[in-house]
């Protein structure tokens, strides 16, 4: 039989209970403690008072510092799956009218009215880029252009002759391109956004888009005053098969988590709905951007006066909008107000000009 434990029998390790004092403050078994004892007590408990306050207040801002460290850890990590995302997740080119993933790691779009040129406030997601009617051809000279800054020497990029064709390439659902495709040509993005990695894009295309920023700067379109803070700059270029791949893969491992029982043939079906095969996305032929002035690309940039000046003037550059409004159909892609393919003056004029998109340019040209 178990014997209770007595408080005052606590083994020969212990030293007797003898110094606790009573309600009275008073030592239970020693004589009444001097004043001075007393005095001594008190500033004893004081001092251990104010040593625990500042334990407390030194944990305290430990705490509220390793909290704020976590965040900004976080944050940091957040920032680089969405720029990894965005780098190589664009998930437009798919054979379903979806909208762009691009950016799917940053928040959504600003939505702080700002006012066009004419004072006028823009809602963001209302507006939309209209491509010009039919027109005749025209002189497509570097003097017809009529840019306001000095691109001579980027006239041979932007205005191909020689090689006028070879940046024709139709990548798209339909058009896949294998995984030995990547350009021998790559170099960095010069506006690439200043908070991601260097892009890489074709160096005809990247020279042409230098020149596309020269007079973007000179029209007074590259003003920081914008959504994002940032002005109007690249955030998705050049994506390889491999980062596609990637991707594309990790979307499906994730739909089969959250989907117990469903096949990867029903994931795979999924994740085609808002991200694109590897093979299949038009940047890994190195020719096109995805440039903005949002924090994430949005179809509501279609409302900044940056995506006007882009859709009428791009093709002076090269470059055509690649997914307009008025052909979902056509490239299976949703509406992209921010996503350029450089195709060269020449093609870009005929396609801005007639109202097509690459596809049915190109199916023109086969007749
Ligand atoms: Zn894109």
């Amino acid at each position: 039989m178990n014997q209770s434990p007595n408080r005052n029998n606590r083994g020969q390790g212990y030293p007797p209970r003898t110094t606790r004092p009573n309600t009275n403050g008073q030592n239970m078994q020693r004589p009444p403690l001097t004043p001075q004892q007393m005095a001594a007590r008190r500033a004893y408990i004081a001092r251990r008072k104010r040593e625990i306050r500042r334990n407390r207040i030194i944990l305290g801002v430990a705490c509220a510092l390793i909290l704020a460290l976590l965040i900004f850890l976080i944050t940091v990590i957040v920032r680089g799956i969405g720029a990894a995302i965005a780098d190589g997740g664009e998930t437009t080119d798919t054979n379903a009218p979806i909208t762009d993933m691009l950016d799917s790691g940053n928040p959504p779009a600003d939505t702080t009215p700002i006012t066009d040129t004419q004072g006028n406030i823009i809602t963001p997601g209302t507006a939309e880029v209209v491509l010009p009617a039919v027109q005749p051809d025209v002189d497509l000279s570097y003097e017809a252009m009529g840019f306001a800054s000095d691109l001579k020497d980027f006239e041979k990029y932007m205005n191909p002759t020689e090689e006028r064709d070879d940046y024709l390439i139709l990548v798209n659902a339909q058009n896949a391109i294998s995984a030995a495709d990547k350009p021998d040509d790559l170099v960095e993005v010069t506006n690439t956004r200043t908070d991601r990695e260097k892009q890489l894009m074709r160096k005809p295309a990247e020279k042409a888009l230098q020149a596309l920023y020269i007079e973007a700067h000179a029209q007074g379109m590259m003003s920081p005053d914008t959504p994002s803070g940032y002005p109007l700059s690249v955030t998705s270029a050049y994506r390889s098969y491999e980062t596609q791949n990637y991707l594309f893969s990790s979307y499906v491992q994730k739909e089969m988590g959250n989907n117990p029982g469903w096949t990867k043939a029903q994931a795979e079906a999924k994740v085609e709905t808002y991200s694109c095969r590897p093979g299949t996305s038009e940047h890994q032929t190195g020719l096109c951007i995805d440039m903005h002035t949002l924090s994430g690309a949005d179809v509501s940039f279609a409302n900044y006066e940056q995506a006007t000046w882009l859709a009428e003037n791009c093709w002076k550059f090269g470059y055509i909008l690649r997914f307009p409004k008025d052909k979902v159909k056509e490239t299976g892609i949703s509406y992209e107000p921010w996503h350029f393919r450089f195709v060269g003056r020449y093609h870009a004029y005929q396609i801005w000009s007639q109202g097509l998109c690459l596809e049915e340019y190109i199916a023109q040209l086969n007749g």
